[in-house]
Parts: C-alpha cells; structure tokens; sequence
C-alpha cells in the first residue's frame, strides 16, 4: 500500500501519517458524489487507485473516456500532461489532478521553445516536414504539431502522414526509433527517453527469459532497441493486457513497463503469471525497482481525497489549449 515514502528518482510520494486504505476508499467515494466527480485512472498508478476509478486504462483510451464523463468534474489520476488532454478534449469540465508535481520525463525532455527553434532551424535548411508528438508532451508542444500519437494508435497515424513529407518525431527516440522501424518512414529523431523504460536490464532479462522456458516477453515501445530486439510482444499496454487476455493456456509472461501494469493484467488474464522484468540504477549498476515512475507515483490514495475535498489543485485552460485540442481531437478522436 502506498503510505508515502521515497520511490526510485528520490521523489518522495507523502509524508501524510498512516490512513487505513478501506476508509480512504469510503471517503473518495463519498466525496465523489457530493463533487458531482469521475476518476480516471492511468494503468501505471497504484492498483488500489485504479480499482476506485470509473475509467482505467492507456492514454488513448482515458482521453476518449474523458470526452463522455457526465459529471462536472474529472479528477485525473495520472500525470499532468494527461489532465491537460483531457481538458483541452472537454474544456467545460473542472479537471482536477492529485499532485501538479506529478510530470513526465519525456514531456520534459521537449520544451516548447527548444521544439520551436529547431522547427525554424529545419525550415531554414529547406526540410519539408511535419511534427509528430507522442501524448507525452505539454499542451504547449502539442500546439506547435500536426499530429499526436499514443502507443496504441502510433502506426496508423504515422501512416496518414501524406508520403511526401519528411516526419519530425518528439520526443521519444525510442518509440520513434520503432515507428520508423515498422513503418518504413524516416524520421528525425528529439532525443528524449523515458526514465523509466530505460532502466531495463537487458542481463536480468535475459537470465530471466533462460530462466523460465516458455515465458514471453512482453516490452512497451519506449524502451531501447536492445530490449524490443529480444522480446516476444512489442505494444502500448493496452495492446498488452488485449494480446495476454487472447491466449487461454496458462503462461509466464516477463513484463517490461511501468510495474503498476502487472495489476490490470492480472485482473484482466488471471491464467497466466506476470513477472516484472527489473530495472538496473545508472549509478551503480545494481538492479532496484526503478521499473516504477516516481511521477505516478504522486498519486496516493491520500492525495486523491485530499484533491476531491479540497478541490484543487485544477488544470487552469490557457490560451494554446485550443489550437493544441484541434490537433489533439484530428488524432485521437477521428
Ligand atoms: S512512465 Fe515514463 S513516460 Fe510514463 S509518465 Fe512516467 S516518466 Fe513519463
């Protein structure tokens, strides 16, 4: 259960005193009438979150769920550039998040100016290109794009990209690298990664994968090429809780993405045996629980009520939101 502590990156998650989580769990639901709210929950925060949610699932399915909540308020439990989306997608709403800490290093990784300054450089020395952004960039990236992708729905969007365009990526390199693997497109590469899926120890998988005869390895597209080089299944995770649910006979399967994903995968395919795959500190070389993401992690039981009750903190609409949310909608929506 998570109390609050410091989890991999040195984020701490709470220093709330301990609260019985079945009481907390009363209370969010209580409060979520009286705020006429819908929680929508990422699959990579804590199991015990995703359980109380009215909606979990990928980011392209959140952002869907978002546009057909009823109530006046969404409480978002995932990280900012998420909530964002999903104001910008209903912008009448009130839409709350846990923590305004709680980022993303990809979105990071690309700030708007920086993205706008090397769009004008490529200009300048006569490339014909359009942006492509994964999910997991600010509203004020996705403004400066022409497409936005998730892991479920990248391969199709790329494809709609008219042919004779080059393709600027953002800012995944990894996920990037991948698409352009499988679809053929070249592309120019933002060099950002997640901090998470690139912890991966290729070593322990590998032992792992000798270790368990018959297991299959299943690796979300943002980790490195030496990781999806060696694994069975590459998909968003909803693509992998859809491929786990379609196989009846009982497997090990090694999992290479945020931990919390173990959860709706074993709720949605209780035959099988998830085994996270571990992640390996930079600094050291010793293999730890990096395999978490301190950002989700912000999201603690706690921190949601104290949210609904106190009713903020509130993603504000600001005024690139709405050229970001035509962007946005042609993606995801149509
Ligand atoms: S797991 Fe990686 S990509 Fe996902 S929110 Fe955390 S830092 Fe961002």
């Amino acid at each position: 259960m998570s109390q609050g502590g410091v989890v991999p990156g040195g984020v701490v998650t709470s220093l709330e005193p301990y609260e019985d989580p079945l009481d907390l769990m009363d209370e969010i639901d209580q409060l979520k009438k009286d705020r006429d709210a819908t929680i929508l929950a990422h699959f990579y925060v804590d199991g015990e979150i995703q359980d109380i949610a009215d909606f979990s699932g990928d980011s392209l399915k959140l952002a869907r769920d978002a546009t057909t909540v009823s109530t006046s308020t969404i409480l978002f439990a995932g990280v900012h550039f998420m909530a964002e989306t999903a104001k910008m997608l209903s912008p009448d709403k009130r839409v709350l998040i846990p923590d305004l800490k709680a980022g993303c290093s990809l979105a990071e990784s690309c700030p708007p100016q920086a993205l706008k300054k090397y769009q004008d450089e490529l200009r300048e020395k006569g490339h014909d290109f359009q942006t492509v952004a994964y999910i997991n960039t600010s509203a004020a990236v996705k403004s400066l794009c022409d497409w936005i992708v998730t892991s479920g729905n990248a391969r199709e969007i790329v494809e709609r990209v008219p042919k004779d365009k080059e393709i600027l990526f953002v800012p995944d390199r990894h996920l990037g690298r991948y698409l352009s693997e499988v679809t053929g497109r070249k592309m120019i590469l933002w060099p950002g990664s997640c901090m998470v899926h690139e912890v991966f120890s290729i070593q322990d998988l590998l032992r792992a994968k000798k270790n368990t005869p018959g297991s299959i390895v299943m690796a979300h597209p943002e980790c490195p090429q030496n990781i999806l080089e060696v694994t069975d299944f590459i998909g968003g995770t909803e693509a992998m809780r859809k491929y786990a649910m379609s196989l009846e006979e009982p497997k090990t399967f090694l999992v290479a993405t945020e931990a919390n994903m173990l959860h709706p995968l074993e709720k949605s395919a209780p035959q099988h045996t998830f085994v996270p795959v571990p992640g390996i500190m930079a600094s050291t070389g010793e293999t730890c629980a990096c395999n978490r993401c301190p950002h989700m992690a912000l999201n603690t039981l706690q921190a949601v009520r104290n949210c609904l009750r106190d009713e903020t903190p509130e993603i504000e609409w600001q005024p690139y939101f709405e050229s970001a949310r035509g962007v946005v909608a042609k993606s995801l929506l149509n």
